[in-house]
Order: C-alpha cells, then sequence, then structure tokens
C-alpha cells in the first residue's frame, strides 16, 4: 500500500480499508457454514460506513443493526430487509415503531419490559412482530470486563428460564412471532469454549421450544470473534462454524451471526504524521496529527494497536505516541521502538478497521478524518474530510438568534 502518496493525496489523519481483504474475512464464514443455511450478518456499528456496508451487502451480508439509524444506513446502502436483524439493550418506542414499519427479519428482545413495549406498539400497528429473545448464557468469554457481555452480571439479555417463559408468552399473543434465538457473549474472543458452551445452552433451550411447539427459524450466535492486534492466536471461521454447529446435529435452522470486529478489524489502516518528537527527561514522546477522538481505543480499553513508521526501518528507542488533545488519556500508543522521527513523517496504525472511526467524536474541535477505501489496487474517496462548516452546522443559527433577542 503506497501510504505515502495516499497522505499526498488525501491529508492525514486519514483511514484507509483493504475491501479485498473484507472480502476474504466473509467469504471464509459463509464458507465454513456451507452444510446449512445462514445468513452471515455484520455488525454495522463496528464500521458504519456506507461504501463498507454496501461492499459487505454486496458480498450477501445481513446487517445487525443497534440504532434505527444503523438501519437506515443499512437500507441506503442497499440491504434488504428480510436481512436486517435489530439488536440492543434500550430501543426506544420510535425505534421499534419504526423497525416493524420496515417489516425487518427480526427484533433481538432484550427483556420482559422491551417484550411487552414490542408487543403493544405491534397491536397499535395491527401487525405480527417477528421476535428472537436474547438468551444470556452466563459464560465466561474471558474477554475486556468492558467487553465481556454473556454474564449474568452483564446488563445483556435474559437468562434461559425467562427466556422460555417469553417465548411461551409470545406464543399466547397475536402480536408477537417468535422466529429466533438470539445470544451474543462479548467481543473479541480468542478461545473457543465460551462459544461452545453458549451454544450448548441455546441449542437446548431450542429442543425444548420445539417440544412446546414454538418453530424458531433462525439460531442467532452472535459475534464477537476476535482478531490479531499483536501476537493473539485467534479462532479459525471453520472451526468457530463447527463449535457452533456441533450443538445443532438433526435440528434445521438457520445459522445466523453478527460479526464486527472480524469481518473489517484487520482491514483498516489509520495513517497519520509526525508533528514533533520531545523528550520529558528520559521519556521520549512522539506526537502526531491523529489522536483520541480519531481511535479512543487505546485511551478506552488499553487496546494494543501495532504501529510503523512508512518507509524506515523498524528498529529504534522506545516512545509513546501521543496526540494533540488536552487529556493525559490522549495516546495511540505506549512503549512501542520507533526510529528517530521529525515532522513530516508517517505512521500507520493498523488493526483499525473496527471501533476506530465508529467510534470517533468531535473532541477538542477536531475534524473527522477522511475514509478511503482501496480494492482491486484502486483507491477511492469513501468519506471526504470534516470542514469547519460541518462542525458549527448545528449551532450557528442559534448564535444569530440570541444576538438578536440581546439587541
Ligand atoms: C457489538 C455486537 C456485535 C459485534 O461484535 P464484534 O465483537 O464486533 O463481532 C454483535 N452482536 C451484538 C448484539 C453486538 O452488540
Amino acid at each position: 500500500m503506497d501510504f505515502k502518496k495516499l497522505a499526498q493525496k488525501y491529508q492525514t489523519p486519514l483511514y484507509i480499508y483493504d475491501f479485498d481483504c473484507i472480502s476474504e474475512r466473509f467469504n471464509s464464514v459463509k464458507e465454513a457454514f456451507r452444510a446449512r443455511k445462514s445468513l452471515i450478518c455484520y455488525a454495522v456499528k463496528a464500521n458504519s460506513n456506507l461504501s463498507v456496508l454496501k461492499h459487505l451487502i454486496s458480498l450477501g451480508a445481513g446487517c445487525d443493526c443497534v440504532s434505527a439509524e444503523e438501519i437506515k444506513k443499512a437500507l441506503l446502502a442497499g440491504a434488504a430487509k428480510y436481512k436486517i436483524i435489530f439488536s440492543g439493550v434500550g430501543k426506544n418506542d420510535s425505534e421499534i415503531e419504526f423497525a416493524l414499519k420496515e417489516n425487518i427479519l427480526m427484533l433481538n428482545v432484550e427483556s420482559e419490559a422491551e417484550l411487552k413495549r414490542v408487543e403493544k406498539i405491534a397491536e397499535n400497528l395491527k401487525i405480527t412482530a417477528r421476535i428472537s429473545i436474547r438468551v444470556n448464557p452466563d459464560v465466561d468469554a474471558k474477554t475486556h470486563p468492558y467487553i465481556s457481555t454473556g454474564l449474568k452480571k452483564n446488563k445483556f439479555g435474559v437468562d434461559v428460564d425467562t427466556a422460555k417463559k417469553l417465548y411461551i408468552y409470545c406464543k399466547s399473543s397475536p402480536f408477537l412471532e417468535p422466529v429466533g434465538i438470539h445470544c451474543h457473549i462479548g467481543s473479541q474472543i480468542l478461545d473457543i469454549a465460551p462459544y461452545r458452551d453458549a451454544t450448548m445452552v441455546t441449542a437446548d433451550l431450542l429442543r425444548n421450544l420445539r417440544a412446546l411447539e414454538i418453530d424458531i427459524k433462525f439460531f442467532d450466535v452472535g459475534g464477537g470473534l476476535g482478531i490479531r492486534y499483536k501476537d493473539e492466536v485467534t479462532i479459525e471461521s471453520y472451526d468457530f462454524a463447527q463449535a457452533v454447529l456441533a450443538n445443532l446435529s438433526g435440528t434445521d435452522v438457520t445459522i445466523a451471526c453478527e460479526l464486527g470486529r472480524f469481518l473489517v478489524g484487520n482491514s483498516g489502516y489509520l495513517l497519520t504524521k509526525v508533528l514533533y518528537e520531545k523528550y520529558n527527561g528520559a521519556k521520549r514522546f512522539v506526537i502526531v496529527d491523529a489522536a483520541m477522538n480519531d481511535l479512543i481505543r487505546p485511551s478506552l480499553y488499553n487496546a494494543y494497536h501495532e504501529i510503523e513508521a512508512v518507509d524506515k526501518n523498524r528498529d529504534g528507542d522506545l516512545a509513546d505516541v501521543v496526540g494533540p488533545i488536552c487529556e493525559s488519556g490522549d495516546f495511540l500508543a505506549k512503549e512501542v521502538v520507533l526510529p528517530p522521527l521529525e515532522n513530516g513523517d508517517l505512521l500507520v496504525v493498523k488493526s483499525t478497521g473496527a471501533y476506530g472511526f465508529s467510534m470517533s467524536s468531535n473532541y477538542n474541535s477536531r475534524l473527522r478524518a477522511a475514509e478511503v477505501a482501496i480494492e482491486n489496487g484502486k483507491e477511492r474517496l469513501i468519506r471526504r474530510r470534516e470542514e469547519f462548516e460541518d462542525l458549527v452546522r448545528l449551532e450557528r443559527e442559534y448564535l444569530e438568534g440570541a444576538n438578536e433577542e440581546n439587541r
């Protein structure tokens, strides 16, 4: 990848996504579930750029959305309604109504209270809502506590007994049609055992429901497959599929999954320019033009991203790579080996395709980066760099109003 040319053409900080790498990941999962009917969904929140969505949709992906606006983005990018799932622990009334009116595949319901809201809204609309219940299987995904979701102490889903009760309730309601079972145990999972344990719990429930003549069509195993940021040993698509399928012999459910990070994480690069080097005592800092508003994962989760100097050798001295924001938590890496650097040198932060741009902000009134796609060796802009006008557009009119009142 010609980072120098890209920096000249599009300036920095710049997000770059390798679309061929995304295709490869998606196809590997699709292939792994080849023996069954499957709906491989993309968790939109990982990277919701419309062109990224369009690319995955063109490969056959469904979309797992966690807000009405994510559903709108998926539709705008060309997603089929019957391939859209709506997840999330706190859907509000207007979001539920929107999803029901759009007639998407199903809503993943996370509590009894939510189920009752969905029922009420479906009744008002005189329709039947297709739903699945998110089961919290109480297994430990052994990942970072902020991204673990499948334990009783987490806010997500309901326990198996409650789930069973809710399915039975659905059966008696003319406005609710249970079509799926859902479970998502966390993110950046590197160990296959939690998947096996979780699907054992939900497959058991599936059989129980069958016995009650509750016909579940979609077995949604969630997302969470981890990727390599440093030297992690990751789960192969094939092994993931096998762990899921092992518990499902004798059933003909469609397997659904909702992968985010696994599909897009390794495809992304954040390109940034060195502004200054400085030493505070013996401590070396490399100050760059990207910051925590562009990539918050290091600050938020203490996440590691490999950083490489473009066109330089790999050895050098330890340094913290920090951004211009007025926070000590504004760093992209701590104690990484980098060669001597000066103003204008380029650094590339790797594996930033997931939860990079999508978690970015305008903090410090910084303009958000541009995004570029590389496909078949060709690059194209998929989001222009923000301008000052974008930043003030929603505030400016009130400023003028206030001035008039003060006169
Ligand atoms: C975040 C999320 C995902 C995707 O997680 P990844 O770790 O990116 O695969 C899938 N399903 C639900 C319900 C989520 O909240």
